[in-house]
């Protein structure tokens, strides 16, 4: 094998190795699964959100119970005190009455409110169960993702050894001094430093090679460069 032909060879298991590289880094899947993440973590705000109304609503329902259970004990006393005949001045019975029926009145607002503040328990607790299950959803799903990426970039990584195996071992029998211009052109120029000329077209700068030159390159054997921008030149159809 000429050295050219190792040299494009080199060159064309780098273009893949980066490829390959390039996808792993950039696994479209990876960032799926950041997006999926963001959502699962907004599932857990939503919840802690919930959570903490529910309790805020469980302690107010405590307060309004007491106060009923308050107004009962009341209410009981002067019931008691309105029936139980001991009282009998006309003026301090029909005092007594207005009393109780303005505690009947207080009893049955706030018993209305707990009934509400219960109700809007209910509803926190299916929208905390509705949460739950979708977050429940989204991890199941973000793991599977996870397992198809893992093995996926395993797949990759195997492949991508493999290739720097057949690369290191096609670049060692290559001069030392043509590799280290291929490598510096490598670096400098996108990762293409060999490229092919087609219809007298440079095709890493596609500029055309003026006359003069492309006949010089057509009539090369050894390494002949892309007199803008200096990449190594083959033939189309290799050779
Ligand atoms: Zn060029």
């Amino acid at each position: 094998m000429s050295e050219l032909a190792r040299l494009q060879q080199v060159q064309e298991l780098d273009t893949r190795i980066f490829a390959l590289r390039a996808q792993a880094e950039r696994h479209p899947l990876a960032e799926e699964i950041a997006a999926l993440k963001e959502k699962e973590g907004e599932r857990v705000r939503d919840l802690q959100e919930a959570e903490s109304s529910l309790e805020r609503s469980g302690k107010k329902q405590s307060r309004l119970e007491a106060e009923v259970r308050a107004i009962e004990e009341k209410l009981a006393r002067e019931e008691e005190k309105l029936f139980g005949g001991r009282v009998t001045n006309p003026k301090e019975l029909r005092g007594l009455q207005a009393e109780v029926r303005s505690l009947q009145r207080q009893k049955d607002g706030l018993e209305t409110e707990l009934l509400e503040e219960m109700e809007e328990q209910d509803g926190i607790r299916s929208r905390v169960e509705e949460i739950r299950s979708e977050r429940e959803g989204l991890l199941a799903e973000i793991a599977e993702k996870e397992a198809v990426l893992r093995s996926d970039l395993e797949k990759l990584h195997g492949e991508l050894g493999e290739l720097e195996r057949e690369r290191e071992e096609l670049a060692a029998g290559l001069e030392e001094e043509l590799l280290r211009l291929y490598e510096k052109l490598l670096a400098g120029k996108q990762n293409l430093a060999v490229v092919k000329v087609v219809e007298g077209i440079c095709q890493g700068c596609r500029v055309e090679l003026p006359g003069k030159e492309y006949d010089r390159f057509l009539k090369s054997e050894g390494i002949f460069r892309c007199p803008n921008c200096g990449r190594i030149l083959v033939r189309q159809n290799g050779g």
